[in-house]
């Protein structure tokens, strides 16, 4: 909105680019694991159930030669489940130095630190930028429209200012094309907001996380002021450690609109999970990525404190309107 006291508004736009930094910086930091240290990692049953989540969204909206754009695509932990989807075209930015370098290993197969593999089949551009702040319909302008968009574990990083929140849902709006998918995974704002609620001070968590917000929110009421800026600092072990922000979802659901992108649904993990786990093909996935024992009880091998932290977040889906111009 536009501030007639400059300064403030300057102050502001500082604050927010610092605390962009500070995220950056945080991912930029993380260094791949080798397969021993990922697999001795206390959440490691979280993050298998994590890509289990990611393959089945991928699996159900992902088509054979599609164009994808991977936003904040981190170290292209999602590459391999988008090469077994036979994607056609991929495009990955992220705001983190580090990762994008990580992400080109990956996808050029020179360290592969899980697994040596096949090269893939599919093109890559992969770019180092901030998908919340750049008009990525001019960078992109060749490389559009997409078929897909994936947003995973990422787009509450937008919520920091309304500009950003809009920049993040007008990129992708502007480079899906009409009938295209929007796929995703965040925190769950009713969630967080509950434990807030349900918590003594202004902290909640367990052994391998904890949430913290700031002392402006000691009313623990978020009603009266602006829906943007909730930001709260979130630890998870061997895995996060840096500034976030709340994104009530049923304003994330009104502001999508605004840019043409229709909701098609929005679970939280826990009601994901039991509801794909329904169908064979997803217990099978599952069991083969290993965060299934042999019985077929979604947490078998999660702890519960992992269990608790799938609970914090949402998968959704929206759809840019319009007809789709492919069969
Ligand atoms: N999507 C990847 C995945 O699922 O494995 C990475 C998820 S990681 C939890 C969050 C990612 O968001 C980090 O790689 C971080 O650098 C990226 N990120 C945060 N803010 C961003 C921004 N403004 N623009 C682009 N990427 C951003």
């Amino acid at each position: 909105k536009h501030n007639p006291e400059g300064d403030a508004q300057f102050l502001e736009d500082e604050s927010t680019k610092i605390f962009a930094r500070k995220v950056a910086d945080h991912y930029s930091a993380r260094t791949n694991q080798t397969l021993e240290e990922r697999e001795a990692s206390p959440i490691i049953h979280l993050k298998k159930l994590n890509n289990w989540i990611k393959s089945v969204l991928i699996q159900l909206y992902a088509r054979r030669g599609d164009a994808v754009l991977d936003l904040a695509c981190g170290k292209g932990g999602d590459l391999i489940k988008w090469d077994k989807a036979k994607i056609g075209y991929y495009v990955g930015i992220d705001i983190a130095d580090g990762s994008i370098e990580d992400c080109r290993t990956r996808y050029n197969g020179d360290a592969d630190h899980h697994q040596r593999r096949k090269k893939f089949t599919f093109p890559a551009r992969l770019i180092c930028g901030d998908c919340y702040e750049v008009r990525l319909d001019r960078v992109l302008a060749d490389d559009a429209p997409f078929d897909i968009c994936s947003c995973q574990f990422a787009m509450h990083y937008s919520w920091s200012t309304e500009a950003r929140a809009r920049r993040a849902l007008a990129n992708v709006s502007a480079l899906l094309r009409p009938g295209g998918t929007f796929i995703g995974t965040m925190p769950d704002a009713n969630v967080i907001i509950k434990k807030l609620r349900e918590a003594e001070g202004l902290a909640f968590g367990n052994s391998v996380y904890w949430i913290r917000f700031d002392e402006e929110f000691s009313d623990k009421k978020f009603k009266s002021s602006s829906p943007f800026g909730i930001k709260y600092k979130f630890h998870l072990e061997d895995a996060v450690d840096c500034p976030e922000w709340i994104v009530p979802f049923h304003l994330f659901k009104s502001l999508a609109e605004e840019y043409d992108l229709e909701l098609v649904f929005v679970k939280n993990s826990h009601e994901f999970v039991h509801e794909y786990l329904k169908k064979p093909e997803y217990v099978e996935l599952m069991r083969r990525l290993g965060a299934l024992g042999d019985g077929n009880q979604d947490q078998s091998t999660l702890s519960p404190d992992e269990w608790e932290v799938a609970y914090l977040y949402l998968a959704f889906v929206l759809k840019k309107r319009g007809q789709p111009d492919r069969t």
